[in-house]
């Protein structure tokens, strides 16, 4: 009766199709899709999985993932660029808002929040204010909305480059397990445990900045807070679609309960405010809680491709010649699909390399393993331009797939 419409006109006598719900980062409801490809195409020729696909032909055409199975049982690597091209919200990524609210109106929860860089610019623009960097409201805006305490990813960000750093200086000692491939980006890593086995001794050991902070929060602030992990609720502020899958592996666990408990893309995280009824132009601006407020501009470049490298690189660079002060690492900045450089840091020559796109992965690898290519250390994300271009980020009108 909204609108005074009180029948259609026009019935619909077709079947609703059933939506795919069985992902933890990817919705698809068929129903809205109109069959335009711009799935199939960024997922074959941009990522090299090709998980969706057509079938049949003519009025009967629908989009499938591969051989017609749920999503979850399908190779998809849960980076949601389907998403970021699609037109009509056919796929869009499997939401945590609700899980979220449920937590923060729990009295027994400390309902405890980190962000990680990739978002801060995005919701500037989400909110109409630019291309500029928004992070103390949105600070302002989840204490108001009933966080307990909000935390900065780029604090975990640096642990991230010193314990990758070291495990690369260990390695170079050694000369073993390389080249070192980065660990950061789940859709890569899942894309390795499916297509590249042989690859998974040269993944860094490191845990993504998302659960060295989730696992840092339930395993020592629980305790500084006198809580139990079951009684902490985490929850991540992500860029991304595959952060929901790793949240649920089920080797980041603490006494049973998730390290990290939902991840809110940066779209679910902009829902909430307006839900909540924020102005969030109008906020002022706050800082990050302490402790684990300190944090570097390194980690903060982990949003964008090249970042993860050129931090580590500085910190390499800084070990080995023991120096102090900045350093740029220029040649991994940029959108090239593939940047490869040879530095000479000290008595050693490091040949890097810094892949965005499994498909441009997959090139580098091949000429790795035909000896084509030599490599040191290489850092790979699975979306275009790194995490900025993550699957949960606002709808990207210039989207690499169209
Ligand atoms: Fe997620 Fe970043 Fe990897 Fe994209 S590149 S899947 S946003 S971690």
């Amino acid at each position: 009766h909204d609108y005074s419409i009180k029948r259609l006109r026009y019935p619909s006598r077709q079947e609703m199709a059933p939506m795919d719900t069985s992902s933890l980062s990817i919705v698809r409801d068929p129903n809205k899709c109109i069959l335009c490809g711009l799935c199939v195409r960024v997922c074959k020729e941009k990522q090299g999985v090709g998980v969706w696909d057509f079938k049949n032909r003519g009025s009967r055409t629908e989009i499938v993932a591969a051989m017609d199975q749920p999503l979850a049982e399908s190779a998809c690597i849960n980076c949601g660029q389907c998403i970021a091209v699609c037109p009509t919200g056919a796929l869009t990524s499997n939401s945590s808002v609700s899980e979220v609210w449920a937590a923060i109106r729990d009295p027994r929860k400390t309902v405890v929040c980190q962000i990680a860089p990739a978002p801060r610019t995005a919701l500037g623009e989400e909110f109409g204010l630019g291309s500029v960097d928004v992070t103390g409201k949105i600070v302002s805006a989840l204490r108001k909305i009933g966080f307990d305490r909000v935390f900065d990813t780029v604090f975990a960000a640096d642990m991230t480059t010193i314990e990758e750093s070291n495990e690369f200086l260990d390695r170079l000692a050694k000369g073993e397990k390389l080249p070192i491939f980065t660990s950061c980006c789940p859709g890569w890593v899942k894309y390795a445990e499916q297509f590249h086995p042989e690859l998974l001794d040269n993944i860094s050991t490191c845990r993504s900045p998302q659960q060295m902070f989730g696992s840092v929060l339930k395993k020592k602030y629980c305790q500084e807070l006198g809580i139990k992990p079951e009684d902490m609720f985490v929850v991540s502020i992500m860029p991304c679609t595959a952060k929901k899958y790793e949240a649920k592996r089920p080797e980041f666990t603490t006494a049973g309960s998730y390290d990290v408990d939902a991840v809110l893309t940066t779209v679910e995280a902009a829902q909430m405010f307006r839900e909540a009824g924020i102005i969030f132009e109008q906020l002022p601006e706050s800082d990050f809680d302490e402790p684990m407020q300190q944090a570097t501009g390194s980690g903060v470049l982990f949003g964008a491709t090249g970042g993860v490298m050129e931090s580590v690189v500085r910190y390499v660079t800084g070990k080995l010649l023991k120096t102090e002060g900045r350093i740029d690492i220029e040649f991994v900045r940029g959108m090239a699909d593939t940047k490869i450089a040879t530095l000479n840091v000290g008595d050693n020559k490091l040949t890097l390399a810094v892949v965005n796109g499994l498909a441009a992965a997959e090139a580098l690898i091949e000429k790795i393993k035909s000896g084509e290519l030599e490599v040191h250390a290489v850092e790979v994300m699975a979306c275009p331009g790194g995490c900025v271009g993550g699957g949960g980020q606002p709808f990207q009108n210039d989207s690499a797939a169209r």
